[in-house]
């Protein structure tokens, strides 16, 4: 499509813009993004365009580039994207539960996620997807080598990125989920979400896990609580089952309370760089049609250290 693109005329991907900017956007060859508010901190540039850099010449003029949109702009900015000819965007946050009402056309399986953070360019305006459910089966297999189908699992957290999670479980067709959340209120709308109550699907409050858990199974942390480096862990793994493979969505730091404990009782254990890596390799797959070279990602995220 672009190979004939001269890299000269390519704007540099290592800033962040505006939409003032794509308002006088000239460059002509084939434009992803990631919109958010803040995005200054996104390391999607870095990622993307280096798997671009590994997928051969015709790709050699593909850009990724970071804009930062606050939410009461992303629809018309999401005009403004598609006048621009972008083939793909990656929403984060505040935009993944807004661009729901902005975008042309929803993939069911997101809709039920409640959440998009992968457009894809059509002629009308933008497909929403969610790749989030795929990254986090994808680091489940790589990193523990765990399986959704038939699994048990529990989750800590009823926000977002658990929504995505219990939606994966469900369409991998797990045997069961348990969901614990600090605050009921939000523990009832995900159980909403999911269309009323499901036998797969099970709630506890997250200070008291119920006894009856499965011996065997995948916890994943989707709390927010071990983004700061002094936060306490989401949950006593003592007091759990002893067969556990425990995934904390977190990777900043890279080792919360909550995997330091793990490790402690021997007990397999990985952060959320590879959800972050699966997630984004799944949306680029989609804009490219091709295969992404998944181990240059890690590499660029090794090397923005
Ligand atoms: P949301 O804001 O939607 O949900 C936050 C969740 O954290 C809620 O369940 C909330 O519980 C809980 N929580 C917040 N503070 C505390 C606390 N002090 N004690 C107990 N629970 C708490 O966030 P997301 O779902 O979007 O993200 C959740 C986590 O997953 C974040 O850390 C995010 O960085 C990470 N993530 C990682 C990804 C990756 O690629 N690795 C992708 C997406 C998310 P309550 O309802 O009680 O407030």
């Amino acid at each position: 499509m672009s190979s004939s693109v001269s890299t000269a005329s390519i704007p540099p991907w290592n800033r962040v813009y505006r939409l003032q900017d794509l308002e006088n956007w000239t460059f002509k060859g084939p434009s992803l993004a990631v919109l958010g508010h803040p995005i200054a901190h996104s390391l999607s540039p870095q990622i993307h365009n280096a798997a671009l850099q590994q997928m051969g010449p015709q790709f050699a003029g593909w850009r990724y580039f970071a804009f930062d949109v606050p939410v009461e702009h992303l629809g018309e900015g999401l005009t403004l994207f598609h006048q621009k000819n972008f083939q793909g965007i990656n929403l984060t946050i505040p935009h993944k539960v807004e661009a729901l009402s902005v975008v042309a056309d929803i993939d069911p399986v997101a809709k039920k996620m409640g959440a998009v953070n992968t457009l894809i360019r059509q002629e009308q305006g933008y497909l929403g997807r969610n790749t989030d459910g795929f990254g986090i089966q994808n680091a489940l297999l790589e990193e523990l080598s765990s399986e959704l189908s038939g699994a048990d699992i529990i989750i800590l957290g009823a926000g977002g990125a658990a929504r995505a999670t219990v939606v994966q479980c469900l369409e991998s067709n797990c045997n069961k989920v348990w969901v614990g959340n600090r605050s009921e209120e939000r523990l009832s709308e995900l159980i909403q979400s999911l269309g009323g109550e499901n036998p797969k699907v099970l709630t506890f409050p997250l200070s008291a896990p119920p006894k009856s858990l499965p011996t065997s199974s995948i916890l994943i942390n989707a709390t927010s609580l071990g983004l700061r480096p002094d936060d306490p862990s989401p949950a006593d793994l003592s007091t759990f089952p002893r067969n556990l493979r425990v995934y904390d969505m977190i990777y900043n730091p890279p080792e919360t309370a909550l995997l330091a404990q793990a490790r402690k009782l021997g007990m397999p254990a990985a952060n959320g760089l590879s959800m972050l890596v699966y997630q984004a390799a799944k949306s680029l797959s989609y804009w490219t049609d091709s295969k992404v070279p998944v181990n240059t990602m890690f590499q660029a995220l090794a090397d923005s250290k």
